[in-house]
């Protein structure tokens, strides 16, 4: 159901059913199984390799009012007295991944929304494309499903987790580590991530445990909110650091650099420059000791979807590490303990550590680069 007018085809034909919401999953077998892949020699030199990204130019769609919006459809179906609705996104066995929920991704959330919403299950691709086969044959399935569900009170609330070590003669400045704190439902969100958490308060202990005094203030933030938008690091940002275009703060002149992790929980392998040109040589440098772990690949590309955009978007050097793909998977069932590599962590910890320090020492703050 994609148009206003495919709503007339069913209605008056959906009273209790279950309704399966997307096509047939399509299932990637060249790509099984999935969970472990370190970049190759040469993936880092294509990396290494690349040009300055053009800046993207989006031409915003055509609104077409006949597509229906995604809460138009479960508003229809609602009205409808479909009794739920069964969603696979992604072609993963075993998985299930978390984004049932009415509306789209960047909708902003609410909890009537929530509230009023018909249940949306999500359901595995092998067990979402064998009813769709067996519907196609003009089978009737019958399918028992029981949800136990609960709703939290104080869900409208979130809140950063910050802590610091002060720093001497610098100690206005401000060098800041970190990761997301909060994580998707239906798994420990493990490397999705509990990874960039452990690897951020690593950093930190080393730092503490063996007994320095940074220049600058060395700042760790666990962010809330990242996954419904990136809410924590977005107004973290505006409280403390303003926005170049409307008014920027003191400590906006204070700011030398944020290092966050936040694509899984592989090693690092080099770290993503940002299209800021002046950091290589700077981080180059830095990196240099690290070789024999692994961390070789400088690369130009920008990277985002994660809390270091608040900070780029808004002129503050922050960067992503480049890291090897470990883990089945955030946001889904398996994005559990076992799937990390303790060793991966290790190495990021000391990487992160070494990179925070070095920016706190040195005699200038990170460059910045022109602002967007
Ligand atoms: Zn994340």
């Amino acid at each position: 159901m994609q148009t206003k007018s495919d709503c007339e085809k069913y209605r008056g034909k959906l009273k209790n059913a279950a309704v399966l919401i997307s096509p047939a999953a399509v299932i990637d077998l060249a790509n099984l199984p999935r969970g472990f892949s370190r970049l190759t020699d040469e993936e880092l030199k294509a990396l290494e390799g690349m040009a300055v990204q053009p800046p993207r130019v989006s031409t915003p769609p055509v609104p077409n009012p006949e597509i229906l919006k995604p809460e138009e459809r479960i508003e229809f179906l609602k009205s409808e007295g479909v009794a739920v609705v069964l969603q696979c996104d992604g072609g993963t066995f075993g998985l299930v991944r978390g984004f049932s929920r009415p509306g789209s991704n960047n909708d902003k959330w609410s909890r009537e929304k929530d509230l009023n919403s018909l249940p949306i299950i999500a359901v595995t691709p092998e067990h979402y494309n064998r009813m769709y086969r067996i519907l196609k044959r003009d089978i009737p399935v019958k399918i028992e499903i029981e949800v136990q569900n609960r709703i939290g009170e104080n869900v409208e609330k979130a809140c950063n987790v910050i802590g610091e070590i002060p720093g001497t003669d610098l100690k206005n400045e401000v060098v800041m580590i970190g990761a997301h704190f909060d994580s998707w439902h239906e798994s420990p969100g493990a490397s999705d991530n509990a990874s960039g958490c452990a690897v951020a308060l690593e950093a930190a202990r080393i730092l503490k445990a063996i007994g320095v005094h940074p220049r600058r203030t060395i700042r760790i933030a666990l962010w809330s909110g990242e996954e419904q938008g990136l809410h924590g690091s977005r107004e973290y940002v505006l409280a403390h650091f303003g926005n170049p275009k409307t008014r920027t703060k003191p400590e906006y002149e204070k700011f030398s650099v944020y290092f966050n992790q936040d694509y899984g929980a592989g090693a690092y392998r080099g770290i993503n420059l940002q299209g800021n040109e002046f950091v290589r040589r700077i981080f180059g440098a830095w990196m240099e000791p690290f070789r024999d772990l692994g961390m070789t690949t400088l690369t130009i590309q920008s990277v985002g979807s994660t809390d270091h955009i608040p900070f780029d978007n808004n002129g503050l050097p922050a960067f992503q590490f480049l890291q090897d793909r470990v883990g089945i998977g955030g946001h889904s069932n398996m994005d559990v303990f076992d799937t990390l590599v303790p060793e991966d962590l290790k190495k990021n910890a000391v990487i992160m550590a070494a990179f925070a320090y070095h920016a706190a020492m040195s005699d200038q703050r990170i460059p910045r680069k022109a602002l967007k």
